[in-house]
């Protein structure tokens, strides 16, 4: 297939476009590298542009006879979703709605969006399955379940096809140490810790450790981004009109923040010093897939299950590029 991937030089954008070059799909990217990375598309043809750009958008579909859109470029972080909201509800809302015009625009009938467990709000319980109720706790949740509701309508409206992935935590890079995690300013446990391990900061703060958990921090699911981008391929192959999906990607399995930073200490050999600090704002004490419905419906299974070898994967890329892209 001919597919633009919106987003495509990010962390999950650039893995996915990787993918699909290596299958046989052809790739273009499209970016305004506000936080992707040239050299993470090296060898990809890359229009420079913004998803407020309807004409550019519906121009690029159409020089490239585009059949698929896969959709990346979102802010995802939900402290600054609360500080900053219009930064979010422009971009994730109004640059995703134009992103929809131009599909109509230039006959594009299918899409695959970045949607994320953080839809679910606090869910009762953990694992989560796609029937739990959708009650978003911050802007960068709601920006998210807005969309998928505006992909339901335009699907029943305009005959499009949709896949709404919700992702859970993902984590690791290509395993050839090629690509990887590189985000201004970094926020993510798995990368931080590894900054720990490469001497650049000395500690790691704990985020809250009275969690209702069993070592009394937050418990995550941590899905290897690989896994993330075969799970796209398999969702744009698969989506008509009439079968449009919303599933969740993960592991099915829970490791603490304690978990994470020992499984980094075998991973790395470093001892990995870390301080207690208050609770993050809005994060909920577990969040965990049942990824049955993707398992069944996509034929899809993750690679690692083990959270050791995603870190491994990770480890790698930090090594060669201590200083991300910028080297
Ligand atoms: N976390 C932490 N210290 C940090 C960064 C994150 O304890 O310096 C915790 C955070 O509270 C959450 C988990 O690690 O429970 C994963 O956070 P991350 O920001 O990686 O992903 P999120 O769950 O927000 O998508």
């Amino acid at each position: 297939m001919r597919v633009l991937v919106v987003g495509g030089a990010g962390y999950i954008g650039s893995h996915t476009a990787r993918k699909l070059a290596a299958t046989g799909h052809d790739v273009v990217v499209y970016d305004n590298l506000s936080a992707g990375h040239r050299d993470a598309v090296a060898k990809l043809p890359l229009v420079e542009g913004d998803l407020l750009e309807t004409d550019r958008l519906t121009a690029s579909m159409q020089q490239h006879k585009i059949e698929a859109v896969i959709h990346f470029a979102a802010f995802a972080l939900v402290g600054e979703s609360v500080t900053n909201p219009a930064k979010y509800y422009q971009n994730n809302i109004t640059g995703t709605l134009s992103l929809l015009d131009a599909m109509r625009a230039a006959d594009v009938p299918r899409i695959v969006f970045s949607s994320t467990c953080a839809t679910y709000g606090i869910p009762a319980s953990s694992p989560i399955d796609e029937s739990f109720p959708q009650s978003p706790v911050n802007p960068y949740g709601f920006t998210k379940l807005a969309i998928e509701h505006a992909l339901q309508d335009y699907a029943h409206a305009y005959g499009m096809s949709f896949a709404a992935l919700r992702y859970f935590n993902a984590a690791g890079a290509s395993p050839d140490g090629d690509i990887g995690e590189d985000h201004s300013p970094e926020s993510h446990l798995i990368p931080l810790v590894l900054q720990v391990a490469l001497g650049q900061r000395k500690s790691i703060s704990i985020f809250g450790d009275d969690y209702p958990t069993p070592d009394k921090t937050c418990i995550r699911d941590y899905i290897h981004v690989d896994d993330l981008a075969d799970a796209h391929l398999a969702a744009m192959e698969q989506i008509t009109p009439e079968n449009c999906l919303k599933l969740n990607l993960g592991t099915g399995r829970g490791v603490s923040v304690l978990e994470i930073i020992e499984a980094c200490r075998d991973v790395t050999g470093h001892e990995i010093p870390t301080e207690m600090a208050p609770r993050r704002e809005g994060d909920p004490p577990a969040l965990v897939a049942n990824p049955t419905q993707a398992h069944t419906i996509l034929g899809w299974q993750p690679k690692y299950l083990d959270v050791r070898e995603t870190i491994e994967t990770a480890w790698r890329w930090h090594q060669s590029h201590p200083q991300g892209y910028a080297k």
